[in-house]
């Protein structure tokens, strides 16, 4: 069992801070969400730099309360004790991600399903004691085309008991546009958010050039893919390579395909995508990863200002139409 660390990751070009025309920067490092969070931020003003660091991080913290599947007493799990067959009125942050949630569910044909909380469990990835359940265990927990939640966009009710929300394919991109937000509104312009394999950026870097993000070739772990050049977009990978556990030689790791309740097997590796919200980036990751190279390509294609780097099984790289904006440079081994 393992928990690699940042799948995207920033290139060393953030030494920026002995150009003299640079502002100072100020990072900041928290576990939170079963990830590290880190903000580096940059501003001339060490007091505002702090100011927006604390009003960032306390925003995450407020939401980790909200849409924890761990937090006993967040408002999830308050929710998924509760909303069986009597309507619930859920927060207003809650509401955006299960919203959200439920877009992407219906534009992926419900590879991305967050009614699973209950397969998920029953899994235990991620924790110290995951184990591969038995197909009879399974099927309760599987869609079969009925409507599973009623959602009228301030009140949910579940149809059935083995129904549970679970936002982990959503929840640290709905919490890095938010931190984006928050330290926008506290006066910052230059901003690095890295939420696991999550990055956000807020604006360029402090010389005005875009930050340059790498994507990890998961067939070495340690070597990059390659780089891309974004300001102000998120770029969000999920791969099979994140959080899995192997039992008799099989390896079965964290995102599952709603189709059977196993690992998704669709032919990919990874999948990174970029556009301007976190939210969507991870949606669609979650999506994409499951749908597999030709669905999920289709299905990035149809949408506006999101992008896409799919790394097969096979270790074969494919680039979505639109990618030349991001000046993906490819490394070869
Ligand atoms: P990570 O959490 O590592 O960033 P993802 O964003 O791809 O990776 O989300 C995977 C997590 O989402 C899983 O750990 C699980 O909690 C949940 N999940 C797994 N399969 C699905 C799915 N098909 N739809 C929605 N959520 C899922
Ligand atoms: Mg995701």
């Amino acid at each position: 069992m393992r928990k690699s660390s940042a799948l995207v990751f920033v290139l060393p070009l953030l030494l920026c801070g002995c150009r003299q025309d640079v502002p100072a920067s100020d990072k900041r490092t928290a576990e939170m969400m079963g990830t590290f969070v880190s903000v580096t931020v940059y501003h001339a003003d060490a007091a505002q730099r702090q100011d927006a660091l604390d009003a960032a991080f306390a925003r995450a913290e407020a939401l980790e309360q909200v849409l924890s599947p761990t937090i006993g007493d967040s408002e999830l799990c308050r929710l998924n004790a509760a909303a069986c067959g009597q309507p619930v009125t859920v927060s207003a942050d809650l509401a955006a991600v299960l919203d959200a949630a439920l877009f992407y569910q219906a534009q992926s044909g419900g590879a991305l399903d967050c009614t699973l909380g209950g397969l998920i469990d029953l899994w235990c990835i991620g924790t110290d004691h995951p184990r591969v359940p038995a197909p009879a265990e399974i099927a309760p927990f599987l869609p079969d085309g009925s409507p599973r939640i009623q959602w009228d966009g301030r009140q949910v009710e579940f149809a059935e008991d083995s129904v549970q929300l679970h936002f982990g394919a959503v929840a640290k991109g709905y919490i890095a546009d938010e931190m984006k937000k928050t330290l926008a509104d506290c006066g910052m312009e230059s901003a690095l958010i890295v939420l696991g394999g999550n990055v956000h950026t807020l604006g360029t870097k402090p010389d005005g050039s875009p930050w340059e993000i790498a994507v990890t070739n998961p067939f070495t772990e340690v070597a990059i893919a390659g780089s891309l050049r974004v300001s102000g977009e998120s770029v969000v990978t999920s791969g099979d390579y994140e959080r899995y556990f192997e039992e008799n030689g099989v390896r079965y790791h964290h995102i599952l395909d709603p189709a059977d309740g196993f690992p998704a097997d669709s032919g990919l590796a990874s999948a990174t995508i970029i556009a301007d919200s976190s939210l969507a980036c991870d949606a669609l990751s979650t999506a994409v990863f499951v749908l597999g190279p030709e669905a999920g390509m289709t299905l990035i294609e149809s949408l506006p200002d999101t992008e896409c780097i799919l790394i097969e099984t096979d270790g074969t790289l494919r680039l979505s139409s639109g990618m030349g904006a991001y000046d993906f440079a490819e490394v070869t081994p």
